[in-house]
């Protein structure tokens, strides 16, 4: 795990164990990056990045919520081992999609001003299904909203640090007039020649909003058991899941997918790649909720070798009415 001291104190005050059927949930307060029992020789093993993933921060302007975020970005670069980097994975505002014009631009200034203020590391956004605004329009006017919000050009994008490649999706697919996920046959082409172009020697960090392999779903969703069926909707995870991760295994390159939109923590190994669904910033949107993450955010060091090692860290977030 990350040894900065502050870094230590990775025991959330919400016990794991409240998630009975969740095993899996105390696996990312302190996860060893895939490969890391037959990683190099420790000379030869280098760390190239710390950065912070910050999921869900769900920024509005009720229950203090720009100051937690603020709160998050403080406790991110108040590390003696300092972040590099911040990635947000998605659904920072609460809620674009559904509301006005004029309530959408209050978020999106809430956000930005929380952001220029309050941090002053470089920062790169992943879309979430809270982001873009409504489908009424047009797919590309909802996203289009996303885009400016976050200053992007594209929905989907990638940049390198630290010698390791990152690939920034974007999982929110309209679907009536509310969303699914997965990637539609242009991301998908897309996709498919980055990874092609991308060196074999160069490993990948895969980022979406919605999960791509998680077991999270499973925890909660009790209407999903037909009779001889468990259903996790296109809502919860990917809907593509297994052909991303089935091409993923092909290039043999990717070894950490992030992503966040459960509001709860996972991790799953499957075949030397490393899926960890990364709690929420906002925890249970500002309310509290022990059955949810902690207010947190994901700390990640790379290494030059591939591997890489993960601890979720809680800000002490006090809830406000
Ligand atoms: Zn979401």
């Amino acid at each position: 795990m990350p040894t900065d001291p502050q870094s230590s104190n990775i025991i959330t005050r919400r016990s794991c164990l409240q998630w009975g059927a969740f095993g899996a949930a105390a696996a990312p307060l302190l996860s060893f990056g895939a490969g890391s029992a037959v990683a190099a020789a420790p000379a030869e093993r280098q760390r190239t990045l710390r950065f912070a993933h910050l999921t869900d921060i769900h920024v509005k302007p009720e229950q203090g919520a720009g100051d937690g975020l603020a709160q998050c970005l403080h406790h991110v670069q108040s590390h003696k081992d300092p972040v590099e980097l911040i990635v947000t994975g998605g659904d920072a505002v609460f809620d674009a999609f559904g509301a006005t014009h004029q309530r959408s631009q209050q978020l999106a200034n809430l956000l930005n001003t929380v952001f220029k203020q309050d941090c002053s590391l470089p920062v790169q956004h992943c879309l979430g299904n809270h982001d873009g605004r409504g489908w009424d329009d047009s797919e590309f006017a909802g996203k289009a909203w996303a885009l400016e919000m976050y200053g992007l050009a594209k929905p989907y994008h990638t940049f390198e640090q630290g010698g390791w490649k990152f690939i920034v999706l974007d999982s929110v697919r309209p679907f009536e007039k509310r969303y699914t996920s997965g990637l539609d046959a242009e991301q998908r082409a897309w996709l498919e020649t980055e990874l092609e172009q991308t060196p074999k020697t160069t490993p990948i960090v895969v980022v979406s909003h919605i999960p791509i392999i998680s077991v999270t779903p499973f925890s909660f969703d009790h209407e999903a058991v037909t009779e001889d069926y468990q259903r996790v909707p296109g809502g919860l995870l990917h809907l593509d899941g297994t052909a991303l991760h089935t091409l993923f295994k092909k290039h043999g390159n990717v070894k950490l997918c992030l992503s966040g939109h459960m509001h709860l923590n996972d991790r799953c190994d499957v075949d030397g790649i490393t899926y960890i669904c990364d709690g929420a910033v906002c925890g249970d949107w500002w309310n509290g909720d022990p059955r949810r993450s902690d207010e947190g955010y994901g700390l990640i060091d790379l290494y030059s070798d591939g591997t890489f090692e993960h601890a979720y860290l809680p800000f002490d977030w006090k809830v406000r009415a």
